[in-house]
């Protein structure tokens, strides 16, 4: 029986997606072979290729000028790959830091180049982003990076940041293809595909062309952006079966009407959550209202020594992976594209219950 999955990542994905992976498994395109087992270079999976790619171009209208490339080493291998492809070693870096995710790309940056946190919201705990008028850039700064959507933290940016003539580079891992993005306000976008594209082992990255092809010497080959935008993403074996899988996924967000769409959909299930949590007088969301994240919502019980007969109980009735972050603790619900809003209305409903009788 397929549960209603809350994990964090590696994320639920649409069971049209799944069914219709294992539909065409053994026997793909009527090769007598599954897709894992063709060659990358072959007709049939550089189609695939190419129309993952063209799909993901028309659901977040990426404008020309920008390369996609399909990666591996997930958002972590990104931390180190950002500065070493676009920032020389005596350059200066800024970041925003607004929690768990913006700290590790920090710590990974500070290994290549020097790195200024111009805005940190440790005052509130992470639960807040820094206003967008208080941002200090350093001139000549080589980019500015930040985290839109802290996955384990559950904050947002309601905005995205001016970075003026600064390159503005983003994680966007746990927020991609949420909701339309202008894509021409960012110099790098990247996302690990766990969460929101597909299975683990795939990372997209989104970037200007002009950036590329100035990695510093010594860069591996695999993690310089122009040398695999030069190969499609094939300078080696790429991870062909998530590129197959994330296909899928995207030509499922354009049956669903595409982003503007899924983000009405997403608002709408994070609304009815956070509505839930706010008025029951039991459960409770830290996190400031302007910058509460649709895909990451974590929340407390009033009595924190019933976490675990809450997730026990939450399992039982087919609510799987509400266990919060070990940071952290209590709870928390990942609800990401492939969450249906029949998954938000079991939550909300157990939730009442668990109250009622535990309250
Ligand atoms: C999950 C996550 C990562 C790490 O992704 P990996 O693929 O495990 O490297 C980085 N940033 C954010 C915002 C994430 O949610």
């Amino acid at each position: 029986m397929r549960v209603f999955n809350f994990s964090p990542g590696p994320a639920a994905l649409p069971l049209e997606v799944l069914q219709q992976a294992r539909e065409e498994l053994p026997d793909w395109q009527g090769l007598g072979m599954s897709v894992m087992e063709v060659s990358h270079r072959g007709k049939a999976f550089l189609e695939v290729a190419a129309r993952a790619e063209a799909d993901l171009r028309e659901l977040l209208a990426i404008p020309a000028g920008y390369k996609v490339l399909f990666l591996q080493g997930g958002a972590a291998a990104q931390f180190a790959a950002v500065p070493m492809n676009l920032a020389a070693a005596q350059a200066e870096v800024d970041y925003i830091n607004t929690g768990a995710w913006s700290k590790k790309a920090i710590k990974e940056a500070a290994r290549f180049c020097k790195v200024n946190v111009v805005a940190d919201e440790a005052a509130s705990a992470y639960t807040t982003v820094p206003a967008a008028e208080a941002l200090r850039l350093t001139p000549g700064a080589a980019y500015l990076h930040y985290t839109p959507n802290e996955t384990i933290g559950g904050v947002e940016f309601p905005y995205v940041p001016d970075s003026g003539d600064t390159p503005l580079v983003a994680d966007m891992s746990s927020t991609i293809l949420s909701r339309p993005v202008d894509i021409s306000r960012f110099a790098l976008i990247y996302a690990g595909a766990q969460k929101n594209i597909g299975p683990s082992g795939l990372c997209i990255v989104i970037v200007r062309e002009d950036l590329i092809g100035k990695a510093r010497a010594g860069t591996p080959s695999v993690w310089d952006y122009k040398a695999m935008a030069d190969e499609g993403s094939m300078l080696n074996t790429p991870p062909t079966f998530g590129w197959y899988i994330a296909g899928l996924v995207f030509q499922w967000l354009k049956r669903q009407g595409g982003l503007q769409a899924v983000a009405a959909v997403n608002r709408a299930k994070a609304e009815k959550l956070y509505a839930a949590i706010d008025s029951s007088g039991y459960y409770s969301n830290p996190v400031a209202r302007n910058c509460r994240s649709w895909m990451n919502v974590p929340f407390t019980l009033a009595n924190p020594e019933l976490d675990k007969k809450f997730l026990a109980q939450a399992q039982e009735a087919g609510l799987a992976n509400l266990k919060g972050h070990r940071s952290v603790g209590g709870m928390r619900a990942s609800i990401y594209n492939a969450m249906p809003m029949a998954g938000v209305d079991a939550l909300v409903q157990f939730m009442h219950e668990f109250q009622q009788q535990n309250g």
